[in-house]
């Protein structure tokens, strides 16, 4: 799977980095599905340590979240930056990837440009993920049978409700004669 990134989006989260370095700077990306980064929430970086470690602010992640949620998007990924390293994932970023369903996003200051790469990081596991940037998302494999493909689901499944009423009222024992 690709991850999608508008030049607006990749360009944000670079000049959030470059902004808070030396510290690292952090943040959430939603789209209007998975693999997409349609709006980038910078987050303040409150870690002890903030040159080498980002741990989100609690009050304006939950405010990110609700703006998130508000604007019918979802988080599909999470930022932050290496100010003097690589784009990869550090040990502690791999400990500490809290949400397992949501792509890993790290932009890199070691030379210039700014670099961005983004990971899968679940149970430990890495995996790197293509990350396309441009004006508009790659074509979506959403053919058009998918829509009808959901209609039939729909429809069967109403119409397995009816037949199991059907069953159900025809095994119902005769109605007891009163008297
Ligand atoms: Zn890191």
């Amino acid at each position: 799977m690709n991850f999608w990134l508008s030049e607006e989006s990749a360009s944000a989260i670079a000049a959030h980095a470059i902004q808070m370095s030396p510290h690292e700077a952090c943040g959430l990306v939603a789209g209007q599905e998975a693999g997409r980064a349609d709006l980038v929430i910078p987050i303040p970086n409150k870690a002890a340590d903030p040159r080498h470690y980002f741990e989100m602010e609690q009050a304006a992640l939950v405010r990110a979240m609700f703006d998130i949620e508000q604007r019918g998007l979802a988080l599909t990924g999470i930022y932050h930056s290496h100010p003097h390293g690589d784009p990869i994932p550090s040990q502690t970023d791999i400990r500490q990837a809290y949400y397992p369903d949501v792509v890993s996003i790290i932009v890199s200051l070691k030379g210039e440009p700014p670099r961005l790469a983004a990971w899968w990081i679940r149970a430990n596991q890495v995996d790197a993920v293509p990350l396309v940037i441009g004006p508009t998302p790659p074509a979506v494999s959403t053919p058009e049978w998918t829509k009808s493909h959901r209609w039939a689901i729909v429809i069967s499944a109403i119409l397995a409700v009816i037949v199991m009423i059907v069953i159900s009222l025809s095994l119902l024992p005769p109605a007891p004669k009163i008297p």
